[in-house]
């Protein structure tokens, strides 16, 4: 068993020294991710001031009842960790990886995973492959950048071009790859939006090395995260993990259903930020992903410009929509399709998924208004209006 005390720190919302949050881990009263949010980082309680008062009085009693434990009867203890965090920045988020009842290298082990792909995949590293491929060079990628990289122009494709990892040169005019926010003129975005074309890349990706044409560049940001998911619950399966929630920057990865064997709650943001979540997804073994204006945006002249771009106008997408939740087994498929599903808009969304399915999705409207695929009903609750989107009609 492990009991540590010592210095890290875990879920975003228990900011808290050390040897209390380790004690986190190991406390079955302290269980962590008992609500987990899709749409932001971190992971948040059902009533965080309340929930952090009552864990931190629980954890100070546990604290010294665990201390003096660990130094008499060390070797007498046989009760498993309830549960261990890996908590870590990668690709330019925060990110939780949370495994109950298995040891905490299972979790090392997948955030490793995760770092390496962001090595490679990073668009403003100077060493990874995109950086690469981005200054025109021959970029040569592993076998998992090769394959999201293959995946995602397929996904482009799928999507009938709504997702476009050649958007890149449009997010730099716009200043969000450097948070020097500006709005181009319509006649550099006319021009800008010429190099954006993700077949044209395709062609010049051989599986292994990509060869950009002229002045394209690439950006994975809207597919990256679940593609890292992905490989980050394989690698905890294959350690035998039964139970594990991976909250990637809001990208959230569920593996199996909670330890009680109850589905896990998932939260959805309110893109409004009038309260912390619109809805409660009630769902096991899948990822929840979560693409919304909010997330990333800036404002000039009274107007909000935000970061997710419709690839043939190079504005930022305007359809009526406030963010787009998608709940699926595959991670990748999720982060493309909640991206690219923001930029169709509800009407073109619910067609796409009509057409190809094998995902579930849920619309915020403008006016706050929900609408989820039929495959969510029984496992949604929510407050707001909401309808459902049937699959046929
Ligand atoms: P996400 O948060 O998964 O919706 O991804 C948004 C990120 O993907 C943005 O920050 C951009 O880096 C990139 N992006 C924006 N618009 C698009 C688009 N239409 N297709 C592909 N990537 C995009
Ligand atoms: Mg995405």
């Amino acid at each position: 068993m492990h009991i540590r005390i010592g210095f890290a720190y875990t879920s975003n919302c228990l900011k808290k020294p050390a040897f209390f949050i380790e004690l986190a881990h190991t406390s079955p009263l302290l269980e962590p991710g008992r609500f987990t949010f899709s749409g932001i980082d971190g992971i948040i309680y059902e009533n965080p001031q309340k929930e952090v008062n009552e864990v931190r009085k629980k954890a100070l009693k546990i604290t010294y009842f665990l201390a003096a434990l660990a130094l008499c009867v060390t070797g007498l203890c046989a009760c498993a960790p309830k549960s261990e965090t890996a908590s870590f920045f990668a690709m330019n988020t925060l990110m939780d990886i949370t495994v109950y009842g298995a040891d905490i290298q299972a979790a090392y082990d997948a955030q490793s995973i995760v770092n390496s792909l962001d090595r490679e995949l990073s668009a403003t590293s100077e060493s990874s492959a995109v950086y690469a491929a981005n200054t025109g060079e021959a970029a040569r990628f592993t076998e998992n950048g090769a394959e999201l990289l293959s995946r995602a122009f397929d996904l482009c494709k799928e999507t009938g071009g709504a997702l476009d990892i050649t958007v890149r040169p449009v997010m730099e005019a716009w200043g969000f790859t450097t948070d020097e926010y500006r709005v181009p003129g319509e006649s550099e975005l006319a021009e800008l939006v010429k190099k954006v074309d993700f077949s044209a890349a395709a062609e010049s990706f051989d599986g292994a090395l990509l060869t950009l044409p002229e002045g394209m560049k690439i950006d994975l940001g809207a597919v990256a995260k679940g593609y890292a998911a992905d490989r980050a619950v394989e690698s905890l399966r294959a350690a035998g993990v039964e139970h594990a929630v991976l909250n990637l920057g809001g990208n959230v990865a569920l593996v199996g259903a909670n330890t009680k064997g109850e589905p896990w709650k998932v939260g959805v943001k309110d893109p409004f930020g009038k309260s912390s979540y619109v809805a409660v997804l009630s769902v096991a073994d899948c990822n929840v992903v979560t693409s919304g204006g909010y997330e990333r945006y800036f404002e000039e002249n009274g107007m909000t410009y935000w970061h997710i771009i419709d690839p043939e106008t190079g504005m930022p997408a305007r359809t009526g929509l406030a963010a787009v939740t998608i709940v699926g087994e595959s991670g990748v498929e999720c982060d493309a399709f909640s991206t690219a599903l923001f930029v169709m808009g509800e009407e073109k969304g619910l067609e796409f998924w009509r057409q190809i399915g094998g995902f579930e999705a849920l619309f915020i409207r403008d006016d706050g208004t929900i609408v989820i695929t039929e495959g969510l009903q029984g496992s949604f609750e929510s407050s707001s209006d909401w309808e459902v989107a049937h699959r046929e009609g």
